[in-house]
């Protein structure tokens, strides 16, 4: 099964906005097991987009063309697709109506236009709309098929999700139960990752089911996702279960999660796990990592707070630093253990470096140094001695990405030494 995507407007080719229809659906189709071979873009004109669609049929069994599904003169994706079906356009008393509904609930005034959007070819197929006004369309060519989703990307996710993916499956022949599992990792970069799963990679080229991609996603690290396919929900989990534990095994100092799990609520659960409460002093990253923390619900038994120590005066006031430069691991290690005083902690998390655009005390852009304050010999007690470690990693970057990778980074550093204690 081939289904190639088009993608339909003038301000795409004019670089007013980025085709992120057709990466996104790219995504989706390979997970999928679909081949995809060809994506292309092209303006509001009738005679193109035929033209475009006509080609792309030759080829492919299937192709999806997003956008144009609108209600102005200019939205003629419906016009061009019943010319490819050598058909017409009907009104779709049904779609017409909810349109209607639609417009007297919100107290609007419904133009005429709108109803060009309940206009159907002939012999096609209505995908519900649920989230605006233009519905879907299964339009079927011989044994082929065209796909037409409005071009808003929330809209063209859940109709791709609900009903094309579904009918694709259902042509191909293919099992339909599909699902995701996703390795959450940190401390290791893309193309390490590839070279080290390579021997996995080639064993799933060759069995072609589960499908693996790697989603680069900036400060939540670097996603390893696995789709599989099967008959039933129990072999599709089965499938992903041994594949994830597989790749896993390869890389298992950088997979911190799965899922919807995050670096902060991996690390809040340990920590809740072993009776810690954390607090966190921060510099370089101005109160990210709290603002992190305290974004997870339920964060509360656990993070007693921050101090965002920014200026050196108030490492030296606030966190009792000894005096002298601050982008040092000492003061990362002084930070750590005065916030827990601070703040009643029993842990300490502290970061500070150089964020740019200059050098500051002789020390690199990209320079952070973290330290983690843990009671020693993993009491608990307010009144427990300290033992603080440190270590300074490099961030690549500007000074957004650098202050963003610090905070994963600060929080992975925590979390190793929290499985070690
Ligand atoms: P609607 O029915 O809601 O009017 P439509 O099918 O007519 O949608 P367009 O008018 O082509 O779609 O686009 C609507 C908006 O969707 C655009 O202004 C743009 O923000 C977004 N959009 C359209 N095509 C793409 C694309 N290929 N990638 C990302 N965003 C897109």
């Amino acid at each position: 099964m081939r289904c190639d995507v088009v993608a339909v407007g003038t301000e795409l080719l004019l670089g007013q906005i980025v085709d992120t229809n057709s990466s996104w659906l790219g995504e989706q189709l390979a997970a999928a097991g679909i081949d995809s071979c060809l994506q292309v873009k092209v303006g509001d004109n009738q005679a193109r987009i035929v033209a475009a669609l006509q080609s792309v049929l030759r080829d492919a069994d299937a192709v999806i063309v997003c956008g144009g599904l609108g209600p102005t003169h200019d939205d003629i994706t419906r016009e061009s697709i019943a010319e490819v079906m050598g058909t017409t356009l009907e009104m779709d008393d049904v779609i017409a109506d909810r349109i209607a509904r639609m417009f007297a609930s919100r107290n609007r005034k419904m133009s005429e236009n709108n109803l060009r959007q309940a206009m159907v070819p002939r012999g096609a197929s209505v995908i519900e709309q649920k989230r605006g006004t233009a519905p879907g369309l299964i339009c079927p060519v011989g044994d082929k098929v065209i796909y037409a989703v409005p071009g808003v990307p929330y809209e063209l996710h859940e109709m791709f999700e609900r009903a094309i993916l579904p009918d694709l499956l259902a042509r191909s022949g293919e099992p339909r139960k599909i699902a995701s599992r996703v390795l959450r990792t940190w401390g290791e970069s893309e193309s390490g990752l590839n070279e080290r799963l390579q021997p996995i990679i080639d064993e799933l080229d060759r069995a072609g089911n589960p499908t693996l991609a790697f989603l680069a996603s900036g400060w939540e690290g670097i996603k390893v996702r696995l789709t599989a396919r099967g008959a039933d929900d129990a072999s599709v989990r089965a499938l992903l279960d041994s594949w994830a534990e597989r790749v896993r095994a390869v890389v298992p100092e950088v997979v911190f999660g799965y899922d919807t799990d995050t670096m902060e609520s991996v690390v809040l659960d340990m920590l809740r796990a072993q009776g810690l409460t954390i607090g966190v002093a921060e510099s370089v990253t101005g109160g990210l990592v709290a603002g992190r923390l305290t974004a997870t619900p339920g964060s509360s038994d656990v993070m007693r707070g921050g101090v965002v120590a920014y200026a050196s005066d108030v490492k030296f006031d606030v966190l009792g630093v000894p005096r002298g430069p601050v982008i040092s691991e000492d003061t990362a290690r002084a930070m750590a253990v005065g916030v827990c005083k601070t703040v009643g902690s029993s842990v300490g998390l502290a970061l500070t470096g150089v964020a740019g655009p200059a050098e500051q005390e002789g020390a690199k852009v990209g320079t952070l140094c973290i330290a983690v304050a843990l009671p020693a010999g993993g009491e608990s007690g307010a009144t427990s001695q300290l033992v603080a470690s440190s270590t300074t990693v490099m961030l690549p970057g500007d000074r957004k990405t650098m202050r963003e990778l610090a905070v994963i980074s600060a929080l992975n550093y925590l979390r190793q030494l929290l499985l070690g204690s």
